[in-house]
């Protein structure tokens, strides 16, 4: 079969989680299958859709890798074949015309409410004749056109929900033309996936109570229906509709923090589907090989902002420094942290640095916050370093520290053979010998070396800053000490 599936926003906001899931199952769909995945942007909304919001979607889907082989089109710019459509289907008289106004309408809808009932359109215009019809239109009274719901039921398939049944009168005669001349939602997007030839429409499960009125649409037009695939909706841990409580929601949100784009496609894969083992982490790869709508979840998905993010260090930790680079890089030049020479004659260097840290890392501007020390003299100590290590209540305890490091720092520069054997040695001995806890002074030269709490293995820094710095950075603790 010739895949063709959609991704059609309304740019009436950002690209957020829900969307770019939607998007990210349409496109692995669309590479597994070798089809053809488009952007349709649902601009028809006018007052609400605005082009930095598209540019914003578009940026987002790009940042995620989600590239589109068709589009953007833009439904603003289709109101004619929704027109036309709207036509035929007066023509037939599955469509007519309705001239009653929205403060009729109102009232209508008030009085059913305090009534107890529930409000439905009630038919009025549904037999106007043809030529009451023309008279009023002669007479320059306004119209929507409204769909002429046949009696009887609609069912349809849904991938994920199975059957679906509606009663028809349960449906309303539901408006395809706005007064103002304006398709609405539901016209639009039935002209526009016919006429787009959509083979299926993956879309979240809030479209569902829609598609019954799309599958009316579609058997008026005598078209074949796509397979409908309704998406779980994506709720936050508390099991509320997903919103910025949850953390962000907008998918540009997530680059400017610095997630890395596959960490976050992984997870969205997540959302309400998954392979059928226990493997969380997969690739680009993986998932478009393993994608598989029957695996689609029918119960709701729960965005995790925790999950995200240890899924993204996992996902950190994963690359190689080479493949951290770029990022690396970025950060620091963002920080004014990055010296050339690292591309250069420093760059092993630079790695050595990348792989030690990238285990402690949680998203790429950890490398300028966290590992600072490491790329720069310009650090300071953390309070809670110069709390925990660096202060004292016996002068005693102060005094011997300070010879220790003193000891320390001339043997290390003393060291025939500096590594990693050699500046353990030396320093279990020294602390040993001025009765130093061994915590206290791995802490006091990790918080010398790093200004942090927290750090690579003490020795594995030691090595990768070299002995000149280490020995130096030792120095500057004696002052601060003294
Ligand atoms: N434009 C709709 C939305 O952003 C999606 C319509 C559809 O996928 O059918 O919710």
């Amino acid at each position: 079969m010739n895949v063709r599936v959609r991704f059609a926003p309304s740019p009436t906001g950002f690209l957020h989680i829900g969307g770019a899931r939607t998007a990210l199952f349409n496109w692995l769909y669309a590479r597994q299958h070798q089809g053809t995945f488009i952007l349709r942007i649902e601009d028809t909304d006018v007052e609400r859709s605005s082009q930095e919001m598209v540019e914003g979607i578009l940026e987002g889907l790009s940042w995620l890798g989600l590239d589109w082989d068709e589009g953007p089109y833009y439904q603003s710019k289709r109101l004619e074949l929704h027109r036309s459509i709207c036509d035929q289907l007066l023509a037939a008289n599955k469509a007519y015309r309705c001239f009653c106004s929205p403060q009729l309408l109102k009232q209508k809808k008030e009085e059913k409410i305090q009534s107890g009932g529930v409000w439905q359109y009630d038919g009025c215009c549904r037999e106007l004749s043809q030529a009451e019809s023309e008279d009023r239109i002669q007479s320059g009274q306004a119209f929507a056109v409204r769909f002429r719901v046949p009696s009887g039921q609609v069912a349809f398939e849904d991938a994920v929900v199975g059957r679906v049944m509606v009663e028809s009168e349960n449906i309303e005669d539901f408006v395809i033309l706005r007064s103002d001349g304006l398709p609405t939602y539901h016209l639009s997007v039935v002209a526009d996936d016919t006429d787009m030839k959509i083979s299926h429409v993956i879309r979240g499960a809030d479209h569902l109570a829609n598609t019954s009125k799309h599958v009316l649409l579609y058997q008026a037009l005598n078209q074949p229906l796509p397979s409908f695939v309704h998406l779980p909706l994506i709720l936050g841990p508390d099991k509320k509709r997903l919103s910025k409580r949850h953390g962000a929601t907008s998918v540009l949100e997530y680059r400017k923090e610095d997630f890395l784009a596959g960490a976050l496609t992984n997870y969205l894969a997540l959302l309400g589907w998954s392979p059928g083992d226990e493997q969380e982490f997969l690739s680009r790869e993986e998932l478009i090989r393993l994608f598989d709508i029957s695996r689609i979840n029918k119960t709701n998905a729960v965005f995790d902002l925790k999950k995200l993010e240890w899924m993204n260090a996992q996902s950190i930790s994963r690359l190689s420094a080479e493949e951290l680079e770029p990022k690396v890089r970025s950060v620091l030049e963002r920080e004014s942290l990055w010296d050339p020479a690292w591309e250069t004659k420093d760059r092993h260097h630079l790695m050595q640095i990348i792989d030690l840290l990238k285990p402690r890392i949680r998203k790429p501007s950890d490398f300028a916050d966290l590992g600072r020390a490491f790329f720069t003299e310009d650090f300071q100590y953390d309070p809670q370093a110069v709390k925990k290590y660096l202060s004292f209540q016996e002068p005693a305890d102060h005094d011997a520290l300070v010879e220790a490091i003193g000891e320390l720092l001339q043997t290390y520069q003393g060291l025939e053979v500096f590594d990693l054997d050699t500046t353990e040695k030396a320093l279990r001995e020294i602390g040993d010998r001025h009765a130093v806890k061994s915590g206290r002074f791995i802490g006091a030269v990790r918080a010398a070396l790093t200004g942090k709490t927290v750090a690579p293995g003490i020795f594995e820094v030691i090595l990768a800053l070299g002995r000149e710095k280490s020995v130096n950075r030792l120095n500057r603790l004696l002052e601060f000490l003294q």
